[in-house]
């Protein structure tokens, strides 16, 4: 970014998600510390901040129809609520009930303690009704196995098969990884999505002997970080939407402009030129694009065709959440976890279902049983032409047989998100490192978001922060 001498620096940020407000506060915050002169301007295309964050209240309960927590192992959300005054509005989820159980055929069966992409624990996956003699031994197998000759990236699917067995992967892996990522995990990166585990497999040949080590120091050591102090999840008392108001509260007055949809950037003699679809013109001096990688294409589609379709080529899925309140004396089981995933070869359109009411304790009135389902994957398109109604009524006679609820819900809210999840497909971290070449080329110009490096709300506001940082480094 070229700095003006006699001015501030005007930096706009395009998008109202959390990755954009993450990085507009950076800014500011980065700005203050260090005696910068920088406007910002915060450009969102529809009437409301947050993004997928959207907190409904109805009768007093808090409905969250995009995320409901963030995890607090990756320490950037965290840190940024304790840095804006949120401490006493964290809400962790209920550490005692933490199971989470696989719909099976009308059942609920629990994942054995311990599973982190592979077990840590052998006791509990030895005893677990959820696997077969043979797939408990296809899983045991991962100890002995060869490690793969090869540092390409692979499926999701294809890597935990190879390591796992078919069982392993449809019972357990397939079903989580479709509620993070609504995807179909034979096109998912195992290296954009989950690291972590093929750097194991590379240095320690086995995922279940190196999980297992991985927990076994995690426990010994403490880093004594704000983390620690925290559940592994959490929230916010009046839901996520609370993140959104008190980031955007922090920006100078007049520093949001709702309604502003940018069609097309062009650089100038001076920087940019942010063009509006109400066409109106803003220069900049710098510029982060926080939207969707889908949208962001055509925004840099006229100065950089190749950007644009590199960034086109980041595909989206849809999802579609829908939140159920009912009365608890119509539970004739108990909500002894904080809920469950569904595989695919149980063929519903419900991908997940979280107990929110038990996730979240103390937000729900004690007569009220709150459950929030999601439809994700392939299922999302023919779901989406449906109305709600028959949304509602999929979602209750899929959760009628397992939780043993006798009557209909009190009422249900459906929400919809249309291509709101990035598919991080094999070779992504490759197709990134494209796209970052040739955001370097222009000076001034940085991208956020989840399309890049991680899609849960940590690393959106990392992205976004980064994004800040390297703006006003590159000055
Ligand atoms: C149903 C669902 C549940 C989830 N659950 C969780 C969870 O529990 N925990 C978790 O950590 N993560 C969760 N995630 C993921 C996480 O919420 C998202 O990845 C993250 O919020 C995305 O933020 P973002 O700012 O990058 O993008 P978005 O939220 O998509 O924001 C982009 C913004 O840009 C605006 N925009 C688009 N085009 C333009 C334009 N041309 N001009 C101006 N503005 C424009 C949009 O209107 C929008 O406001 C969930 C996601 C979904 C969809």
């Amino acid at each position: 970014m070229r700095t003006p001498k006699h001015r501030a620096a005007r930096v706009v940020v395009i998008g109202g998600g959390i990755s954009g407000l993450s990085a507009a506060h950076r800014l500011i915050e980065l700005s203050s510390k260090n005696a910068i002169n920088t406007e910002v301007l915060l450009l969102e295309g529809s009437g409301r901040l947050g993004g997928v964050i959207s907190t409904k209240v109805k009768d007093e309960l808090i409905l969250e129809e995009g995320p409901d927590s963030f995890i607090t192992t990756k320490p950037r959300a965290l840190d940024l609520c304790l840095r804006v005054g949120l401490e006493s509005n964290i809400l962790e989820t209920n550490d005692e009930t933490r199971r989470i159980f696989v719909a099976r055929r009308d059942k609920l069966v629990p994942i054995p303690e311990g599973f982190s992409f592979a077990p840590t624990r052998i006791r509990p996956f030895v005893m677990s009704p959820l696997f077969s003699l043979l797939g408990k031994l296809r899983m045991s197998l991962d100890i002995v196995l060869p490690r793969r000759n090869s540092k390409e990236d692979e499926s999701v699917e294809s890597f935990f098969t190879r390591r796992l067995g078919r069982e392993a992967f449809n019972l357990l892996v397939q079903p989580l990884l479709s509620g993070i990522y609504g995807a179909d995990p034979g096109k998912l990166s195992i290296r954009a999505t989950l690291p972590h585990l093929a750097e194991m497999e590379e240095k320690h040949g086995s995922i279940i002997r190196a999980v297992r080590e991985f927990a076994r120091s995690k426990n010994g050591a403490s880093n004594g970080s704000a983390t620690r102090r925290y559940n592994q999840f959490i929230s916010l008392q009046n839901g996520m939407n609370e993140f959104v108001e008190v980031l955007a509260s922090r920006l100078p007055e007049g520093g949001i402009r709702l309604y502003k949809s940018v069609r097309k950037l062009a650089r100038n003699e001076k920087g940019w030129s942010v063009l509006t679809k109400d066409n109106e013109s803003i220069n900049a001096d710098g510029v982060i694009v926080a939207v969707p990688a889908i949208h962001a294409s055509a925004l840099v589609r006229g100065f950089d065709p190749q950007l644009g379709d590199y960034l086109s080529d980041i595909k989206y899925s849809s999802s579609i959440v829908i939140n159920l309140i009912y009365n608890r004396k119509d539970f004739s089981y108990p909500l002894d976890g904080v809920g469950f995933v569904v595989p695919k070869t149980e063929n519903t359109p419900i991908t997940a279902c979280t107990f929110s009411s038990v996730k979240f304790p103390g937000r729900t009135p004690p007569e009220t049983v709150h459950l929030r389902c999601v439809i994700g994957g392939a299922a999302t398109s023919e779901a989406h032409d449906r109305d709600d109604a028959w949304l509602t009524d999929i979602a209750h006679n899929t959760l009628s047989p397992l939780l043993g609820i006798t009557s209909e819900p009190l009422f249900g809210v459906v929400s919809r998100n249309p291509e709101s999840l990035p598919q991080y497909a094999v070779g992504h971290p490759e197709h990134i490192a494209r796209i970052d070449t040739r955001v370097q080329h222009y000076s001034g110009l940085e991208l956020a978001g989840n399309a890049y490096s991680g899609v849960g709300i940590p690393d959106c506001v990392r992205s976004g922060e980064e994004a800040a940082e390297r703006l006003l480094n590159r000055t």
